[in-house]
């Protein structure tokens, strides 16, 4: 029976990749194996198409339904992150770099499991313990996800083993520039592209109370600012929207993950005070805030100190 590798539910570009990946080293094994995931293609997040276009990988194909099939699990072992019914299928084997899950089997499998920031990064080493080189597309894909789940090696996650295997993928998959890599799939990601203003100003919003005011806070994570300069107009307009439905303040945090800081968009009966919480002068509407990147752990704590809540 062929073997069905799939990686987690809502899957990441982790999990797209290394069931790419693990099911072309059981072909050049000799094991019939086909790449699966648990969503449609076109469900597939902008990242992960991103990567598998760029690199002209075709996406793995739709797995719902485990049971009584042979399955390899990529990027997981827990049961509840699995496809229906996996506790009735044959599970065969196990790549992984998480804790290790739920997943039970009757008889001895592949187990391969390690601390690093990545499957990719195991993936790339069984693939020389094999001896079996992987094909160009196929590390072009691991080595994204590497990126992707170190976030470019900025993560607590990531080891000396992730970052030595982007050197050997980056040879492989003839990329000369990993930045540019990196910054292609979190443009991606937060892509603002044909977005209605409200929406963007809505994708990760919340009002608070702060000592009888409603203050409004959204968030936009950005690969660059660049991605809204020709919007800002429309932003304010949405911004003054929502203020004058009975808020006091609303704020909108442009934040630039690469520079890690905000450009802290400011609509206020007050502005004076938001200046005051943040330290800042307000060019316009907004001001730069180095270092401002958690609205839970930043933004809010100094706007409720200003608010003297
Ligand atoms: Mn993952
Ligand atoms: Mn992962």
């Amino acid at each position: 029976m062929t073997i069905s590798v799939v990686g987690h539910s809502n899957p990441d570009t982790d999990s797209v990749t290394a069931a790419i990946a693990l099911s072309a080293l059981f072909n050049a094994q000799g094991t019939e194996a086909k790449a699966c995931m648990q969503i449609a293609a076109a469900d597939l997040n902008p990242e992960s198409t991103t990567v598998l276009k760029r690199f002209g990988l075709a996406a793995p194909e739709l797995l719902e339904d485990a049971a009584g099939k042979d399955i390899a699990l990529v990027d997981f072992s827990d049961l509840a992150q699995g496809p229906a019914n996996l506790d009735s299928a044959n599970v065969v084997a196990v790549v992984d770099h998480h804790k290790i899950g739920d997943v039970t089997t009757n008889s001895p499998i592949l187990f391969r499991a390690e601390p690093v920031g990545c499957t990719g990064t195991v993936l790339n080493k069984m693939f020389k313990d094999a001896g079996v080189a992987i094909p160009k597309d196929v590390a072009g894909g691991m080595l994204s996800a590497i990126l992707s789940d170190t976030v470019n090696f900025k993560s607590p996650t990531c080891t000396e083993d992730d970052k030595a295997a982007v050197n050997d993928l980056k040879a492989v998959a003839g990329v000369d520039d990993t930045e540019e890599l990196f910054m292609a799939m979190l443009k991606a990601k937060s892509a603002v592209d044909g977005v209605p203003a409200k929406d963007l100003l809505f994708r990760d919003y919340k009002d608070f109370d702060m000592k009888g005011k409603k203050v409004g806070v959204g968030q936009l994570e950005l690969a660059t600012l660049d991605q809204v300069a020709d919007i800002r107009a429309d932003l304010m307009k949405a911004m003054e929207e929502v203020k004058a439905d009975g808020r006091h303040t609303v704020l909108l945090m442009l934040t630039d993950v690469v520079k890690e800081g905000t450009d802290l968009v400011v609509v206020s009966d007050d502005p004076a005070l938001v200046e005051k919480a943040f330290d800042g002068k307000l060019e316009g509407n907004c001001m730069w805030i180095q270092g401002m990147m958690s609205r839970k752990k930043q933004t809010v704590p100094n706007l409720q100190k200003a608010f003297g809540c």
